[in-house]
């Protein structure tokens, strides 16, 4: 096997924003009452979202209501809908806006971007509260989203800098090549709910530093945060004429933008299904078309973690806890496979089922909650018909049960493991998208490594092991997007482990590394004869 030497980074170190220890008393006390706050500001009516256009809100003819999963009973805000007219209205405002953006200076646009990161950071116990009422994510899950998108501003800042400068190819004598980037124009970006406010920022923001407009469609489930995001990003000084917000329907405004002649690129992040439409219909050109429409898609994973017989079981089952049921495994990251070798098999299963049921399932707003709800009631209804079809299929290791108090009051879907899973079996292949894992047992490490890379997808995976020989080859072998090795396979920190997979996990340079921010520019090269007028002024 090869020793690799890795080289020191190449660029300047990049500081994380650290996460929030609700341990502390300071930290709890302060995220209370961001939830009351919320509650407030929510009053009797719920919030009201509506799609803004030159800084302007628009009234909408078709809305929707969210309620809050963790208690459905509570209705949290109303949505208005962007039709197929406020599309265009915002696509016309971005066309007019677009050169002018443009043409502001790098350093402007970057001195904006660092305005959003330091609101984002001031207002950082709102917008964590927001994001537990509006999706169910647990307090430090909600946290961890909003320092995630405090971090792609600042990040995305710093490599603009250092991408922002002409630069010369090669110096010679009587010819002046320059090498820089331009925008590509106006950029539809369509978020998932699931990093409601970490990843609709991360597109958002990577597109808007580089120069380009944005119309910005956020998922119909997580649309109050990505208003609250919105409103920073014109208050931090995004020009309104660079920016518009359209909530609404994937199928209307979603499909719109990437169907659109005047949107020059797509930056999706969400499910295959819907990333594979998108590929293949921005890939055709229609009237009025006058580029090639580029298209960043981030989808599912079907990840795996290996437990080889050196592991150690603590931490084995820390990690797998950790990655399968945070934010009740809807994550593209979360661990849904499990793949034990020989005799560590019969122990780790009976561990991890004790470890499942010490978990706690509680509202998302109660700090002691480990795992909350699932976001809506089309995710629920969908996982417990996939429960229900692997026990009727497989068997059962453990099913948590979900409290008295909380049944029927939100969408809470029990933690359940299935072990002697066959490879071939749905629950093994299918992206689930919920608080379900598949174990299987194998006889040796190569052969989990075969199991576990036996996927269309290839987002993250994870090995436990103390062995040496066996992690070396998991390096090779586990050819994976980002792997993780003795240690949980989900949170990524923006700078320090870029994201992002391959295969039908997504097609694109990783999130939050160093390669990015190229997706939303168009390289160009100017030549210039600086002999013209038998004159070399190098000479
Ligand atoms: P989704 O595909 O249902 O929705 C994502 C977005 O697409 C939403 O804004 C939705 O309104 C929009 N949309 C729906 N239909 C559309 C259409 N026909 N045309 C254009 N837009 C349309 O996904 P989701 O449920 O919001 O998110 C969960 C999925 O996202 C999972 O599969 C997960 O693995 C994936 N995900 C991947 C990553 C990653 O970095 N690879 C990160 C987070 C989530």
């Amino acid at each position: 096997m090869t020793t690799v030497h890795l080289r020191p980074p190449p660029f300047p170190a990049f500081k994380n924003e650290p996460f929030r220890d609700f341990s502390e008393e300071v930290h709890r006390h302060a995220m209370s009452l961001a939830l009351e706050d919320v509650e407030r500001r929510r009053g009797s009516d719920g919030f009201t979202v509506r799609p803004i256009i030159d800084g302007v809100t628009v009234e909408c003819e078709k809305k929707i209501e969210r309620t809050d999963p963790s208690d459905t009973s509570n209705t949290l805000a109303t949505i208005h809908l962007a039709s197929l007219q406020t599309t265009e209205r915002a696509l016309f405002s971005l066309r007019e806006g677009f050169p002018r953006w443009r043409a502001r200076s790098s350093e402007q646009r970057v001195a904006i971007l660092r305005r959003v990161a330091q609101a984002m950071r001031e207002q950082k116990g709102f917008l964590s509260a927001v994001i537990v009422r509006e999706v169910g994510k647990p307090w430090k899950e909600a946290d961890a989203d909003v320092a995630e998108a405090i971090d792609f501003c600042d990040y995305y800042a710093l490599m603009a800098e250092s991408v922002a400068h002409p630069q010369l190819t090669e110096k010679v004598l009587g010819e002046e090549n320059s090498y820089f980037y331009q925008p590509r124009g106006i950029v539809g970006v369509v978020s998932p709910w699931n990093f409601p406010l970490a990843i609709t920022c991360g597109m958002t923001v990577a597109a808007l530093v580089m120069g380009n407009a944005v119309a910005l469609k956020p998922a119909e489930q997580s649309s109050v945060i990505g208003a609250e995001f919105a409103r920073i990003l014109l208050e931090s000084g995004v020009p309104s004429s660079a920016f518009s917000f359209l909530p609404g329907l994937g199928e209307v405004v979603g499909r719109h933008l990437v169907t659109h002649p005047d949107v020059a690129m797509i930056a999706f992040t969400g499910s295959r299904a819907v990333g594979f439409e998108i590929i293949k219909s921005a890939g055709e050109i229609r009237p009025g078309q006058r580029c090639i429409k580029r298209v960043v898609a981030e989808l599912g994973g079907k990840n795996c973690i290996i437990v080889d017989e050196d592991a150690d079981m603590d931490d084995a089952i820390r990690g797998i806890l950790h990655s399968a049921f945070g934010f009740a495994g809807q994550k593209c990251s979360a661990c849904s496979r499990v793949v034990v070798v020989g005799s560590a098999y019969e122990p780790l299963l009976q561990r991890l089922a004790a470890a499942t049921r010490d978990l706690i399932i509680g509202k998302a707003a109660d700090p002691s909650s480990f795992l909350g709800p699932v976001v809506d009631e089309e995710s629920y209804l969908r996982i417990l018909d996939t429960i229900q079809l692997g026990k009727s299929e497989l068997a059962l290791l453990t099913e948590l049960s979900i409290p008295q108090h909380l049944a029927g009051k939100g969408y809470y879907v029990p933690p359940t493991i299935f072990k002697d899973v066959p490879t071939e079996h749905i629950l093994w292949k299918e992206e689930i998208f919920g608080p379900v894992v598949a174990c299987t047992k194998v006889a040796t490490f190569e052969q989990a490594l075969k199991v576990a890379t036996d996927s269309v997808y290839a987002l993250t995976g994870g090995v436990f092991s103390r062995h040496p020989g066996n992690i070396a080859k998991a390096k090779e072998e586990f050819r994976v997007g980002n792997l993780y090795i003795n240690r949980s396979i989900t949170g990524a920190l923006v700078g320090r482990q870029p994201f992002g997979g391959f295969g039908f996990s997504g097609i694109g340079s990783k999130a939050g590394g160093p390669d990015y921010l190229l997706q939303f520019v168009e390289p160009r090269v100017i030549t210039e004869n600086t002999m013209r007028r038998g004159f070399t002024p190098d000479l």
